[in-house]
């Protein structure tokens, strides 16, 4: 064979520079329109101008691609492989066009067709390929790896209907498939090249030579085929284009064709139709857990095909995986990936032959384990049975791993309910497989994600398993993308910024503190309050032609926007709700600053009061909005189908964040972070990484309130009840009464019975034990808000403040203290 000639890519560095000029521009979207989509560009439909500019973008993308996978390659370089079940991106082309500094030139060129750059990106549908927080992290990760210069490659599933759409019919929520692939999704690239067999099922045959260790074979019974879907996520600047690699199932035999040609037409894609289910829809379970078997396999799919070519890549280049370490670092973004530490094991010992104690010292080298909850619901545990039935091999490699933590917990003196506490195998409720305890051992660094979490799991959850290794955990407080989160959603900050403290914060937004003096500086506060007005105003036009409902932009927007759930307590929120409108009308005559409640967000299906929590939040604004009485002091709106996008508008849009949850129970949130970057005030718990907002904001710019995580466990174990804080405070059993009394569901009056008893007999969620400091806070930032100049400055000082919670942040962190990898190893 003769040598392959060396064929140089064309783009930007060969043979000459693209030109980002809107002549340019312009002439190549009418290219891609003529000879990608093959329309007259007179012709052309409002999708055909979006896809050739995603197209003429995408060209642009791919010119810095090739030389940042080259640049990886050619280093030598250790890679960091983000394993995440969940990526909840949003849309893709306003974000690729920000950071490749094309905004201008692309609106322009546009222009020159009659064509609106905005009308265009809002046409690209949400890749909601996730279900809140933690899915939104790994695309606020996958972002700032590229920005940050690290060289990451995201692992996850291409499900092909992600988060459902979420309706409001007679006030309920009712769920819908989302369909963001039936446009076409220009930006992933097939690759049939990259993709491998994974099993399930089967037995394992045990190999005895004589004088040697058994060598176990898994013979699976069952196989299926994992395909591999690249995009490109690029950094600011277009410094660094990583790559989001998501797995499609197929069948390895497509058709059964002796099935077909014998008549049986149904029967002959049967196989087909099963290997597909494993990437067919994304689970909607959000901090709770979806115990299914096709929830395992979905697992295991992804975990296994990312391993394999993660393995595969390192062995092109590298001699052995006796380096793996050094060249790799996986990250388990929670616990749905953690039989990868299984995997790995079964690969080294039973295909690569390694002993199992070096296996054990590769595998617990590499991967990194990030806990997301302290919910004990929402911590993965398998039934034995079904584990051993899919996962055969897999699952003698966890005895085996069980066995030897065990030897050393006994060896340090563990007692036997210390052991049973830290044994992967739960011996009670039908036995079952911890993954949690799984992903912690396999792992060298297991982190929480704010400083109040991290230590609650050492004192909760991995109490034991922290004793027995104290060094391993540590913290890593989450962070969001200031691209995505301030200069995309809210150009019109951005541009007040940079016109007040130039532009440097763009590449380094801790500099947003040189604004914090500019809180005292009236002028300023007078422009910052014309952006959120405008911005309000932009959120207001959404609600009218969406709900048809009219809010004033003066009045406060006071906004929950979350994944609705107990913990959360949108319910706390509704409560305070009712009780203000009560007081608005027992006193008609007392200076009420005017609110518009906002909430949106959806609930897992099966979620019973959650259901009834979004059903109670639409009832009650009927009533309100209808009712003439409180004129315009109050308002209350439920936004059907929360996502990426519409965080988005709404973010640049709040006066007030709300951030309410139990103490103790939000592991971080990114939604806190994402309002006060905007300049919202928060009205929050001493929860999750709020605790860190009061340390960065300081006390007088956030309004904390309520029990603290110490109080509410005490309040558990004294078995607390909602009962006698009910009786001895009005306002709380007024609005409780009139729930129980039908009046915001006189069709159906019994509706709420439950969730107003459960608060009578236990509380578990303290909506009783924090109402009183809640209205009251609430009371205090209705006086805040009609002192203009007092209210601004602290919005002022939260946007100044909020640097140090951008995801380039936590990314840094990562990188050297769990992944060392990254610029310089070091940062
Ligand atoms: C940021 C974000 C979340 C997480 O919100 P929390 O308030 O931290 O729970 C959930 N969903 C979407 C669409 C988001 O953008």
């Amino acid at each position: 064979m003769s040598a392959t000639p060396k064929i140089e890519p064309i783009g930007a560095k060969v043979p000459e520079p693209r030109q980002n000029d809107p002549d340019t521009l312009a002439r190549q979207i009418v290219e891609k329109l003529t000879y990608s989509i093959c329309k007259h560009p007179e012709q052309a439909r409002k999708y055909d101008w979006l896809r050739a500019v995603t197209l003429v973008v995408r060209d642009r993308i791919i010119d810095h691609w090739f030389p940042s996978t080259d640049r990886v390659r050619d280093s030598g370089d250790k890679r960091v492989y983000y394993l995440s079940m969940e990526f909840l991106i949003g849309r893709m082309l306003r974000d690729a066009i920000n950071n490749l500094q094309l905004t201008g030139p692309i609106r322009e060129a546009l222009k020159r067709y009659n064509v609106e750059l905005d009308m265009v990106e809002l046409l690209e549908p949400d890749a909601a390929l996730g279900n809140g927080g933690l899915g939104r992290l790994a695309a606020c990760f996958m972002e700032s790896m590229a920005s940050t210069g690290v060289p990451g490659v995201g692992y996850g599933i291409r499900y092909v209907h992600g988060f459902f759409r979420q309706e409001i019919a007679e006030g309920a929520q009712v769920e819908l498939p989302e369909t963001w692939l039936v446009h076409g999704n220009p930006w992933e690239f097939e690759r049939r090249d990259s993709s491998y067999e994974i099993g399930f099922g089967g037995k394992v045959l045990t190999q005895q030579e004589p004088g040697k260790p058994p060598r176990h074979v898994w013979r699976p019974a069952e196989r299926v085929l994992a395909v591999a879907f690249d995009t490109p996520i690029v950094g600011w600047r277009g410094s660094q284009v990583n790559t989001l690699r998501l797995w499609s199932a197929q069948a390895v035999d497509p058709i059964l064709l002796d099935a077909f040609n014998s008549g049986d037409h149904i029967g002959a894609l049967v196989e087909s139709n099963k290997a597909e289910a494993i990437t067919r829809v994304l689970y909607p379970a959000d901090s709770h857990q979806a115990g299914q078997e096709l929830r395992l396999r979905q697992e295991y799919f992804f975990s296994a095909a990312s391993l394999q070519d993660i393995i595969r890549r390192h062995l092109g280049e590298n001699d052995s995986l006796d380096n793996l370490a050094d060249k790799v670092a996986i990250q388990l973004n929670d616990t749905h990936p953690a039989v990868s530490v299984a995997e790995l094991m079964r690969l080294l010992v039973d295909v690569h032959g390694y002993e199992w104690a070096k296996a054990w010292e590769i595998t617990r080298a590499t991967f990194g384990y990030t806990n997301h909850t302290l919910l004990p619901e929402a911590l993965e545990h398998w039934p034995i049975n079904l584990f051993e039935r899919l996962l055969p091999r897999q699952m003698q490699i966890i005895y085996q791993i069980n066995a030897d933590v065990i030897r050393e917990a006994s060896q340090t003196g563990f007692d036997g309910a210390q052991i049973s506490a830290i044994s992967l195998i739960d011996e009670g409720n039908g036995r079952r497989v911890r993954m949690g305890q799984l992903a912690f051992v396999g792992s060298h660094a297991v982190n929480g994600v704010s400083a109040l979490h991290t230590e609650l799991m050492k004192e909760t959850v991995f109490r034991n398993l922290h004793e027995l290794y104290p060094e391993r955990i540590q913290n890593k407080t989450n962070g969001v993308t200031p691209r995505r989160w301030l200069m995309e959603c809210n150009p019109g900050l951005t541009g007040l910024l940079t016109e007040a403290i130039g532009p440097g914060f763009l590449d380094d937004i801790e500099k947003l503190r040189d604004a914090d003096g500019l809180a005292d500086d009236a002028a300023f506060r007078e422009k910052f309050a014309a952006v959120k007005r405008a911005n309000k105003g932009r959120l207001a036009d959404l609600i009218s032609d969406r709900l048809a409902i009219t809010i004033d932009p003066g009045a406060i927007f006071d906004i929950q926007v979350k994944r609705i759930h107990e913990y959360k307590r949108q319910f706390l929120n509704i409560i305070e709700a009712i009780a203000l409108y009560n007081q608005i009308r027992a006193h008609p005559e007392k200076d009420w600053t005017p609110r518009v409640k906002i909430f949106a967000g959806k609930a897992a299906p099966s979620y019973v009061q959650a259901k009834e929590i979004i059903h109670l939040a639409n009832d009650v604004a009927r009533v309100v909005n209808s009712d003439p009485s409180v004129r315009d002091l109050l308002k209350i709106v439920f936004i059907p189908n929360y996502n990426v996008s519409l965080a988005e508008i709404i973010m640049p849009a709040a006066d007030l964040s709300e951030q309410i949850s139990t103490a103790g129970l939000e592991a971080s949130g990114t939604g806190n972070m994402k309002f006060a970057l905007n300049g919202a005030l928060t009205i929050g718990t001493l929860d999750g990484a709020n605790v860190e907002m009061l340390e960065h904001l300081g006390e007088d710019n956030i309004f904390i309130f309520g029990l603290t995580a110490d109080e509410v466990a005490q309040r558990r174990r004294e078995a607390h009840s909602g009962r006698s804080i009910i009786d001895e405070t009005p306002l709380l059993r007024e609005a409780l009464d009139a729930i129980s009394a039908g009046v915001f569901a006189p069709e159906s009056p019994a509706r709420y019975h439950s969730l107003v008893s459960n608060l009578y007999n236990n509380d578990w969620w303290m909506i009783c034990a924090d109402f009183e400091a809640y209205w009251n806070t609430q009371r205090e930032l209705d006086g805040l808000f009609l002192t203009q100049d007092a209210w601004q400055s602290k919005a002022v000082h939260n946007t100044a403040r909020m640097g140090w919670f951008s995801s380039d942040r936590s990314i840094r962190e990562y990188a050297k203290d769990i992944w060392q990898a990254g610029p310089g190893k070091v940062r």
